[in-house]
């Protein structure tokens, strides 16, 4: 069995991180997020069963399944049909790429064995219209009784034929999508839930510098003015402390000494913290990354989702002021790293020593802006926006 997490590459272009919430898979060029779950699949298989059998009481109804993409489809609507039933299928070709290319070629025929029978055509998805128009004009030249078509997925803006689909899954937007049998160039017809591809490019920020410069306050107003999600490490690591949850457990002896966590436990945090979010805008870390080892997980991390980070933008203040805001902090934060000189102190011995090296590392990919952290809240503001702005 595979682990609870892990990123697999295989010889196919696709990798999945494994989570327990969510996955962001690549299939060859493309990234996709999670759309449609499994249970509303199932419910919209279940529902469409039901009608055809209250339709076909009487009478034993042959399901033409349309290759390749209905096939899984297919397979659960057959399964859950309570009645009997014959099943055939048809292959047509329509689709190159993400769009319709409009041609449509019979390369399996269903001709000799419909006749006299109530076909069912059990369809994957109806966009253009274009094969749909294709079967409906084959089934009209033979001698079939009646003709109805079932297909899980409808995209009514796409459509432009006449025909009334007589069974619909889900209606859904003209985005393209894969899995339960719908492939991107032959890949994900595997996928037991449905995909649709990630739109346009995040806006990833890293908010730099020392403990008390003002990254999290700042996060709180750029978090709106440019719809992102704000992810602090500290502050996910003080409500596993609170909730005593494993990870709170983990951390909280290097907290409260003012030192880092280990970088496993926090990249792996990290990492959870992002996924959970596939179709965000982008993201603004705070009091990530810490260290080369976090900065390097980061880049190969966005890498894997087809993102980067735009900018790391530090707040610079002077230690000394740092020190006495921290400790006037301390008076009412609750933090326990904020109440101890010593402990606070160590947190800036730690900063120089692993975290400060960052400015290099981002100065090295042209990424580094340095913003004056001094002054009004909403001056700074400001003067990280039009950093920002430029991103
Ligand atoms: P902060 O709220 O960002 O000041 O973080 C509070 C404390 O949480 C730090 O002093 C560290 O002990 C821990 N911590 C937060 N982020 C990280 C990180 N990226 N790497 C290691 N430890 C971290």
């Amino acid at each position: 069995m595979l682990p609870a997490r892990s990123i697999l590459k295989g010889k196919n272009g696709i990798f999945a991180t494994l989570l327990a919430i969510q996955l962001v898979i690549k299939l060859h060029d493309k990234y996709f997020v999670p759309y449609i779950s499994e249970a509303q699949l199932q419910q919209a298989t279940q529902n469409i069963a039901q009608q055809i059998a209250g339709d076909f009481k009487d009478e034993t109804p042959m399901f033409v399944v349309v290759l390749n993409g209905a096939f899984i489809f297919a397979s659960d609507l057959i399964k859950q049909y309570p009645g009997n039933c014959e099943v055939s299928f048809v292959k047509l070709s329509s689709y190159y790429g993400l769009s319709s290319t409009g041609i449509v070629k019979t390369l399996l025929d269903v001709s000799d064995q419909v006749e006299g029978k109530s076909v069912i055509v059990v369809e994957d998805i109806v966009d253009t219209g274009n094969t749909l128009e294709e079967l409906i004009s084959m089934f009209s030249n033979l001698n079939i009784k009646q003709l109805k078509i079932a297909a899980m997925f409808y995209k009514s803006e796409a459509y432009d034929g006449d025909y009334n689909i007589d069974y619909v899954g889900m209606e859904i937007p003209d985005k393209f999508i894969v899995g339960y049998g719908l492939d991107y160039n032959e890949l994900g017809r595997n996928l037991p839930e449905v995909y649709k591809i990630k739109e346009g490019e995040m806006r990833n920020l890293v908010l730099f510098g020392p403990p008390g410069a003002g990254k999290g306050t700042q996060a709180e107003f750029l978090k709106e003015k440019y719809n992102l999600i704000h992810i602090s490490t500290g502050v996910v690591f003080r409500y596993n402390i609170k909730n005593e949850t494993g990870l709170g457990k983990l951390a909280r002896t290097y907290i409260d000494a003012g030192d880092l966590v280990p970088d496993e436990v926090t990249i792996d945090m990290l990492k959870d913290e992002v996924l959970k979010h596939p179709d965000a805008n982008g993201f603004i870390f705070d009091g990530f990354p810490r260290t080369e080892a976090q900065a390097a997980a980061l880049d190969e991390l966005l890498d894997q989702l087809g993102e980067t980070v735009n900018g790391c933008i530090a707040l610079e203040v002077d230690t000394e002021v740092l020190v006495q805001r921290l400790l006037e902090r301390g008076k009412t934060s609750g933090r326990s790293d904020d109440q101890d000189e010593d402990k606070i102190r160590n947190r800036f011995i730690e900063y120089n020593e692993k975290t400060a090296v960052l400015k290099d590392y981002y100065t090295g990919q042209g990424k580094f802006f340095a913003v004056d952290g001094v002054g009004e809240i909403s001056e700074i503001t400001k003067r990280l926006s039009k950093v920002i702005d430029t991103l």
